[in-house]
């Protein structure tokens, strides 16, 4: 063991407080310092878009390493320090207030940043974007003040603002350029039934639509050009993140998990990453996941039937479970997770059959 190992982690996110525990735990004697430029105890970012916006939850009820916070694991947590340089020849970060910090081993997680659109501006009036507990907070503030909401991408986040947004009693419209909402996480088949379900709760989803303009209207609310030719007016708009490149797991399970093993080989531990990527997402009264890797040609697609509002569907990589998405199935989907990850064999129509306990299959040889 290496007695007294000093390990860096930059960014309080779920990566970075999985890879600080993780490196405790592996090595119990290090020091192991966890940086963040932000000012809180590390928070989680999933309810931002959910029960923060409606008021049922505050961003400091979801800390990530429990009530007791980080550094009742060992870890030295230092708040509001952004990290500015790292000098790896002497292996040291620098802070923005000029303090130099050395380290054995760095571990870097300092997530991903919303893309800024010149049209939208941060800071103009009635755009948001949302990312930290502080852009939850003044977009949950002027969402309760009523009135109407346009948002710029039918992705998963977007998706849930608008939900929220509906829930609350505000008028919501999402423009989607792609022909379908969630082209990047579901199939056809899961986006029509999710785009339905908004629809039915009063969500005005466009697809197949671009911005082409930004301008203040004479009532003063904003008014958004379309390429259609419409103009769709709103009091507030908020943008996020687009669609990725294929590889770019923007997941809270990926970031904790991956943090996690990078933080136990930093503090000497020999662990490969090997786990399915997934996500969930919660609209309206839907509990959406998925998770594996999407083939472009699967050998087979199949529905399992489940109850009344429920789904499940799966795709064949010939004998093996390469993707599934399921809404509101969230037993069968922990064990689908397992078949994936294991690489269990499966049959079509076992799979086809609600008859057949999923669970019964993990028995199956690999
Ligand atoms: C509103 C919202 C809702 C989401 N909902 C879901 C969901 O329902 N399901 C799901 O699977 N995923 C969801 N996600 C995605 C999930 O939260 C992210 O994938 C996850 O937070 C990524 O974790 P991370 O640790 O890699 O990065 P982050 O969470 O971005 O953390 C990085 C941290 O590093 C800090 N940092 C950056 N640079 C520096 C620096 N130089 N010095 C010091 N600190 C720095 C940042 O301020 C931040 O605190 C959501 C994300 C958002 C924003």
């Amino acid at each position: 063991m290496n007695a007294g190992r000093k390990i860096v982690v930059v960014g309080g996110g779920p990566a970075g407080v999985a890879a600080a525990l993780a490196a405790k735990q592996q090595d119990a004697a290090a020091d192991i310092v966890l940086l963040s430029d932000e000012t809180q105890e590390p928070y989680e970012k999933p309810p931002l878009s959910k029960a923060v916006l409606t008021g049922k939850a505050m961003p400091h009820d979801a800390p990530i390493a429990g009530p007791k916070g980080v550094a009742a694991s060992g870890v030295r947590l230092t708040l509001g320090t952004p990290v500015k340089a790292i000098d790896r020849g002497a292996r040291a970060v620098m802070t923005d207030a000029g303090e130099r910090i050395g380290y054995d081993a760095l571990v870097l997680t300092t997530g991903s940043i919303n893309r800024t659109l010149p049209m939208f501006p941060e800071g103009q009036k009635g755009v948001f974007y949302l990312r930290t507990e502080a852009q939850a907070r003044a977009l949950k503030a002027r969402l309760h003040q009523g009135g109407s909401l346009l948002v710029i991408g039918g992705g998963l986040i977007g998706l849930e603002v608008a939900a929220s947004a509906a829930e609350l009693g505000v008028k919501t419209t999402v423009i989607e350029i792609a022909p379908r909402i969630l082209a990047r996480v579901c199939n056809t088949e899961i986006s029509e039934l999710i785009h339905e379900r908004h629809r039915s709760r009063g969500v005005d989803i466009r697809v197949g639509t671009a911005v082409s303009a930004l301008r203040e209207l004479t009532d003063g609310r904003l008014g958004v050009d379309a390429d259609s030719g419409d103009t769709i007016a709103a009091d507030l708009i908020t943008r996020f993140p687009g669609p990725h490149g294929p590889v770019r797991l923007e997941n809270w399970r990926h970031a904790q998990e991956h943090g996690a093993i990078a933080g136990r080989n930093a503090a000497g531990g020999d662990v490969v990453y090997k786990v399915a990527p997934s996500f969930w997402s919660e609209q309206h009264d839907m509990y959406i996941q998925g998770v594996g890797w999407p083939v472009a040609r699967p050998s087979a697609r199949v529905r399992r039937p489940l109850g009344a509002g429920a789904a499940l569907l799966f795709e064949l990589d010939g004998t093996h479970l390469a993707h599934a998405l399921g809404i509101n199935a969230q037993r069968d989907m922990a064990v689908v997770r397992r078949l994936i990850e294991r690489g269990v064999p499966v049959d079509a129509r076992e799979l086809a059959d609600a008859g057949k306990p999923l669970a019964a299959m993990l028995k199956a040889k690999v």
